[in-house]
């Protein structure tokens, strides 16, 4: 799974894991970044590949309607078990 260059110019979201706070960066700086200083109270997060996928996904999701989530090449979230 690759993080799409397609979300270079997005607004992505990044959550605290202290306070909650969200913080909105562009996916071009979340895929160079390791780590974020919150806004709010300060604290230092770190930013695993497996966390940029995860708020990549997210936004692909959120904008579905919008975004070729496949084209993207980020995997649509939800799957439908055919029986
Ligand atoms: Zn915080």
């Amino acid at each position: 799974m690759a993080l799409s260059a397609a979300l270079n110019d997005a607004d992505l979201e990044l959550t605290c894991h202290k306070c909650g706070h969200v913080s909105v960066r562009k996916g071009s700086w979340i895929k160079v970044s390791s780590s974020f200083k919150c806004e709010s109270c300060g604290g230092r997060n770190r930013i695993g590949y497996p966390e940029k996928v995860a708020i990549f996904e997210k936004y692909a999701a959120l904008s579905r309607r919008s975004l070729n989530a496949e084209a993207c090449g980020i995997q649509p979230l939800l799957t439908v078990d055919v029986v």
